[in-house]
């Protein structure tokens, strides 16, 4: 009568979702204040200025059919112009506005990917461990299989020993995600070479094209100067999959965009597959409204540094405590190491003391648990005490 996949995809709710519901019904019996909530990454800081003047701006002045109105299903022309010119500027390549495709954020951008490179039921796209979970649902949903790599946990970079094997004569592409949901790292510009090479000679190998595909939601959040290396300048079937979700703090206007460049192998085919493949997920035309603001507000971030403080009390505080984990370098998610090693006992210590952390096991990383740290830096401090008491059951 109805789809057992997607029955099961509705019927079970994410963990971190579970989560985050248990923390509201806490936070009515001991009050808000006494719980402390990493679960979710809804960021916290107000959008940028310019989103509202924009907004403002654009009620005042333009008529209702022209804010409202469906725009081209590939997106408003000026827009998608604009951000060539504004990628062109800021990274020297060379996209036009047709290489665009404006999405409603980076998991449609990722479906409408992940549906119009599928030919086959046997093709996979490879995730690298720690991963957003819903790749598994955005690939299988899409007619595909995921395969996943074994994380580095030296330095979270990728494992390229453990990804050259995955590779095979299904492998059609490969997803990466820097700054890193969960692990906050950079892939360096070392790592995204050997990546590059690698693909390379296994494309050349297997007499196939491997497409990298760049989920890029947090490419603006990165610390202390560190580079996020633009991945299209290094290995030419790169998809970028991005979104204004977390940059512009706007994850419930649903915007972002695919980039197809021209340097992809029969580049033209691919758009237009993504066009379709859009048109079949009834993705067509993303929000109005928001394809405008953007025009006014490229290159506009939130003030990240709120994060980093938060990155930084945060990191300095468990580290005191002797937890172990990577300093994160961008995005607002930090990977510690459960104490013991089982990190679903680990969690459920820790929401004893009313520290809601994710078990890492549904990102690829078992024995890790992901603290979301964009929440108000008061909840940081005042949830240090409990991060205490957890460790001391350990120590
Ligand atoms: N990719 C990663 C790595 C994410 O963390 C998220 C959201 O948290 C998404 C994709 C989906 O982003 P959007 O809200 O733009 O759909």
């Amino acid at each position: 009568m109805y789809s057992e996949q997607c029955y099961k995809l509705g019927s079970n709710r994410s963990a971190i979702r579970e989560l985050f519901e248990y923390g509201k019904q806490r936070a009515a019996i001991v009050g808000k204040e006494n719980v402390y909530d990493f679960s979710l990454g809804n960021p916290t800081i107000p959008a940028p200025a310019c989103v509202k003047e924009a907004i403002v701006e654009l009620l005042e002045t333009t008529s209702s059919m022209e804010v409202h109105g469906y725009t081209s299903a590939q997106g408003d022309a000026e827009l998608r112009e604009a951000l060539a010119q504004y990628y062109n500027n800021t990274y020297g390549t060379k996209f036009h506005a047709d290489n665009y495709y404006i999405t409603c954020g980076a998991a449609a951008s990722l479906c409408i990917s992940f549906r119009a490179l599928t030919e086959s039921k046997e093709d996979e796209f490879i995730a690298i461990a720690p991963f957003f979970p819903e790749y598994r649902v955005f690939v299988e949903g899409n007619g595909a299989k995921l395969r996943v790599v074994k994380p580095d946990t030296e330095n979270f970079q990728i494992n390229m020993k453990e990804l050259e094997e995955a590779i095979n004569e299904h492998t059609k592409g490969v997803i990466i995600n820097s700054p890193n949901n969960p692990s906050g790292v950079i892939y360096s510009k070392e790592t995204i070479e050997k990546l590059a090479a690698l693909l390379e000679a296994k494309s050349k190998e297997l007499g196939r094209t491997i497409f990298l595909i760049s989920d890029e939601p947090y490419r603006e959040i990165a610390y202390d100067g560190v580079e996020v290396p633009y991945v299209t300048k290094y290995y030419a079937n790169t998809i970028v999959c991005y979104s204004y979700s977390k940059s512009l703090s706007l994850p419930g206007e649903r915007i972002g965009f695919v980039l197809v460049p021209d340097e992809v192998t029969d580049s033209r085919n691919v758009y237009y597959a993504m066009c379709g493949a859009a048109r079949a997920l009834g993705f067509v035309c993303a929000p109005s409204m928001f394809q405008k603001v953007l025009i006014k507000c490229l290159g506009q971030v939130g003030d990240i540094n709120l994060y980093k403080t938060n990155r930084d009390i945060l990191y300095k505080g468990l580290t005191e405590l002797g937890f172990e984990c990577v300093k994160p370098q961008g995005a607002f998610y930090m990977f510690v190491k459960a104490m013991g090693g089982d990190s679903a006992v680990f969690c459920e210590k820790a929401k004893a003391l009313d520290l809601l952390l994710v078990a890492a096991d549904g990102f690829g990383c078992p024995g890790y648990v992901r603290i979301s740290y964009c929440v108000d830096k008061e909840m940081i401090e005042r949830s240090m005490n409990a991060f205490k008491k957890l460790a001391e059951q350990y120590i």
